[in-house]
């Protein structure tokens, strides 16, 4: 671990609930919603700023990209597919995949 000079900087919780309340809702990328905030885009990594929004239980789709909560991206029992392969994708996109892959 580095202590100081080094370019990356964590991600507070201040801004991280800003964040979180940018993102909530949209697909936009990490990297605009710095920049809609004003936040330095240059000294936060996406990487720590996904991994601080997966603490406020919120995750992006690998899908469509949009950002929802944590438990919305995993599949329910009764839903048919790969589990390993549909964790990470919403709803929507979960059914889309089952029906490329299954149809
Ligand atoms: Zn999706």
């Amino acid at each position: 671990m580095k202590k100081n000079g080094s370019p990356n900087m964590l991600v507070t919780h201040e801004h991280a609930l800003l964040i979180h309340e940018a993102l909530e809702g949209s697909c936009k990328t990490t990297d605009a919603v710095l920049e809609q905030l004003e936040l330095d885009v240059e000294a936060y990594q996406d990487d720590d700023v996904i991994f601080k929004m997966l603490d406020l239980n919120l995750e992006c789709c690998s899908g469509c990209g949009w950002w929802m909560e944590s438990c919305e991206l995993v599949p329910d029992e009764q839903e048919e597919g790969d589990d390993d392969a549909l964790v990470g994708l919403c709803l929507q996109c979960r059914k889309e995949k089952v029906d490329h892959d299954w149809k």
